[in-house]
């Protein structure tokens, strides 16, 4: 089978357009996820224009990926490189706001791995949206919790816009990681992840 397109094109498109995709060892660390944990079904929430998608499609047999983009320009995109990537069978693309989605209609529910690269201010409310449909043993990866470094140093950033913002994405990461119910562990790849199970689960292994 003749490829269309190649992932390199993507990432150099992305550069270009300032397409926000996850950083080569982000996107590693979720595709050795998702291999050693055998998933067949993951739910993104912002899919920009197919990156994470079709490298997750590609590198993780058997998955089927439902993923959730409410920007026309890059759901246009997406689909056009699901295509070219000959992964329309792999991959559902929903053009949609993921906060405003009628989530009965999605088709591989419930999922193996839950990820969140969306608005950073709404991670909390992504989280609560789609955890229902999170099986059991499932995982939640959320992409970005570092915001390049800034929320190391909130009270420097000199954008006040910006600086809202980081203040969201630390109320977020306060919230998961003295929350009761889940067991959330930083990783220290690309641009900061979050790896969040149930916490039962754990209990239950013993
Ligand atoms: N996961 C992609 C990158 C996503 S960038 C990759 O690594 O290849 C974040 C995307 O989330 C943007 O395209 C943005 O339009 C989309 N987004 C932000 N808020 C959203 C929402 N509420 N619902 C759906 N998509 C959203
Ligand atoms: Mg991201």
């Amino acid at each position: 089978m003749v490829l269309m397109k190649s992932f390199y094109e993507l990432e150099e498109y992305a550069l270009v357009k300032d397409v926000p995709i996850m950083q080569k060892e982000g996107i590693e660390y979720l595709i050795d996820e998702l291999n050693k944990r055998n998933a067949e079904s993951v739910l993104e929430i912002g899919s920009a224009i197919g990156y994470s998608s079709l490298m997750m499609a590609t590198h993780v047999k058997g998955l089927h990926v439902d993923t959730i983009e409410r920007d026309d320009t890059r759901y246009q995109e997406a689909v056009v490189n699901i295509h070219d990537f000959n992964q329309e069978e792999n991959i559902t693309i929903y053009h949609e706001d993921a906060l405003e989605f009628d989530d009965t209609l999605l088709d591989h529910a419930p999922y193996d791995c839950l990820f969140i690269d969306a608005a950073k201010a709404q991670y909390q409310r992504f989280f609560e949206k789609y955890i229902p449909y999170l099986k059991e043993d499932g995982f939640v990866l959320v992409d970005n919790l570092d915001f390049h470094g800034m929320i190391f140093d909130i009270p420097n950033i000199k954008n006040r816009n910006t600086r809202a913002l980081v203040r969201k994405i630390k109320r977020f990461k306060d919230w998961i990681f003295s929350n009761d119910e889940y067991d959330a562990h930083y990783v220290q790849v690309g641009d900061g992840l979050c790896i969040i199970t149930r916490k039962d689960q754990n209990e239950n292994r013993n």
